[in-house]
């Protein structure tokens, strides 16, 4: 855990979130400030920065993420399509520096994003 990290915050439970799911690896929970009608950050438990830190160790997880999408946009009833968005580094508009995939869904989507 790194004790300057929202994320590792919210792992810990010291600040308050809507959780969508969990299991050993993975946690769920639905973003502050929706940009669409289901807005849920899928997170590791371990903190790590970026994409751009990641290592060959964390090819398993990944798939763990992708797969809990899958799962978590079938729970929100996403049959119509959904996004899947990670941000890396600063120009990509990346916040927070604990690497989370955006999952979107619930109203159209448009190509190319901004
Ligand atoms: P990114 O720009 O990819 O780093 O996205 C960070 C996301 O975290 C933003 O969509 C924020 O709205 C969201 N966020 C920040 N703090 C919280 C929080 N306490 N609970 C839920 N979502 C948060």
């Amino acid at each position: 855990m790194a004790d300057d990290c929202i994320f590792c915050r919210i792992l810990a439970g010291e600040i308050p979130s809507a959780k969508v799911y969990e299991d050993d690896q993975l946690f769920a929970f639905r973003d502050i400030n929706p940009q669409a009608p289901t807005h849920v950050l899928i997170i590791p438990r371990e903190h790590i920065p970026s994409l751009n830190d990641l290592e060959g160790r964390h090819a398993d997880l990944l798939g763990r993420i992708v797969l809990a999408a899958k799962e978590i946009a079938a729970q929100e009833g996403l049959a119509d399509g959904w996004r899947f968005v990670f941000n890396c580094g600063p120009a990509a508009g990346q916040e927070v520096y604990h690497i989370h995939a955006h999952l979107l869904g619930g109203r159209p989507m448009t190509w190319p994003p901004g």
